[in-house]
């Protein structure tokens, strides 16, 4: 079994990506943007009730938001795990992640006669 590089924990998909300090951070900011009563506490609880549009957040905004920021939690972690690289802030990773999901909406979230001349 693997162990958390940030707390020690048993490191599984739900520690990483909901009950690590890291993931924490991150879904406790996007709780208080968007005025959350409570956030997911899982990925089956997310998958079950988020993305089947029984969440506070439209499904289309909310898939851009977790492809972001997950995506940021696991290329931080893989840094701090592998190549002992730790971030200056923690709230580095959720710049990474609002790039990610900024980046993804720019180009996803078009529809094809945006790119028309
Ligand atoms: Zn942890």
């Amino acid at each position: 079994m693997d162990y958390c590089c940030i707390c020690n924990a048993s490191e599984t998909i739900d520690h990483i990506f909901f009950h690590c300090y890291l993931a924490k951070l991150l879904w406790g900011i996007i709780k208080e943007v968007f005025h959350l009563p409570h956030i997911p506490k899982s990925l089956k609880q997310f998958a079950e009730e988020w993305l089947q549009g029984k969440g506070p957040i439209p499904v289309r905004l909310l898939m851009f938001l977790f492809a972001g920021f997950t995506w940021a939690l696991w290329t931080t972690r893989n840094k701090m795990a592998i190549e002992k690289k730790f971030s200056k802030a923690p709230t580095d990773v959720m710049h990474i992640g609002l790039s990610y999901s900024c980046s993804g909406l720019f180009f996803f979230g078009r529809t094809e006669s945006d790119w028309e001349i």
